[in-house]
């Protein structure tokens, strides 16, 4: 077993609005309380959309909870006239620990390439937050290249300008399995997690042994044992089961199901 404390990070998209996000919050409080969640062995991280960062912010230090918050995205500058964005300075004056870059709805939605993640990826580092780097391939990518080419390529060029142990996180989610139901097998994710491991490993050993890599992709209660059983997977970047709290709760404490 592998010393990386593994990571549950639920992003919560364009759902929750102000008050949800609220009740959201307290309610996963009060769940993960009642069932003696331990956090030591589980980090537990929400990401909710930007106007909501700020009551949870507010409310996780009031009531001291023990669970992390981040963004969903962040602008590759850090101030200046770039209308609607949202500087990396921004998100650690609201104590954002993580911010999630480059996820798949962001590439294919906003046209984001390899080149705009990577300089996310600075801007986030710039200002101490750990990005959640995530890579994946669609389908079609699947079927021409195979499963890892396309989430390794990707990472490369993410983490081109990285310098080697700086605090991130990587996740790999399919494009395929994102919102449809169908997850990878365990199986799936081991093979790619191992692979985006050797990317680090090829720049720093003790980095790749460090870093957590996640799996998302239609992650639920039912099925997040099977991912977290396998050696490189150290958590899950949840969605859809990210915004039902007893869901989300059940995820958390897949150690239960895994019996460890
Ligand atoms: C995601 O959007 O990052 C994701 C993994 O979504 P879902 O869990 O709904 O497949």
């Amino acid at each position: 077993m592998s010393d990386r404390l593994p990571l549950i990070a639920g992003n919560w998209k364009m759902n929750l609005d102000h008050l949800q996000s609220i009740a959201f919050v307290q309610k996963l409080a009060w769940t993960l309380k009642d069932a003696r969640h331990d956090f030591s062995t589980v980090e537990v991280a929400v990401f909710p959309p930007f106007t909501d960062l700020r009551s949870v912010q507010t409310l996780i230090a009031a009531d001291k909870l023990e669970l992390r918050h981040g963004a969903q995205d962040l602008s590759a500058h850090d101030s200046g006239a770039y209308t609607g964005e949202v500087s990396g300075a921004f998100l650690a004056a609201l104590d954002c620990r993580y911010v999630i870059v480059g996820h798949s709805e962001r590439r294919t939605l906003h046209g984001e390439t390899d080149e705009v993640v990577a300089s996310k990826v600075a801007a986030a580092l710039r200002f101490g937050l750990v990005p959640i780097v995530c890579v994946g391939e669609t389908a079609d990518d699947l079927e021409t290249h195979g499963p890892s080419a396309v989430p390794v390529a990707q990472l490369r060029a993410a983490l081109e300008d990285v310098a080697p142990g700086s605090a991130l996180v990587v996740a790999y989610e399919p494009v395929w399995a994102i919102g449809s139901g169908q997850a990878a097998t365990p199986d799936q994710a081991q093979q790619v997690a191992a692979a985006l491991r050797a990317v680090l490993a090829e720049r720093d050993g003790a980095w790749a042994a460090a870093t957590r890599i996640l799996y998302g992709g239609s992650v639920k209660a039912a099925n997040i044992a099977g991912f977290m059983r396998e050696p490189d997977v150290d958590g899950a970047l949840v969605g859809g089961a990210s915004i039902v709290v007893d869901e989300f709760a059940s995820i958390v404490r897949y150690q239960k199901h895994v019996g460890v």
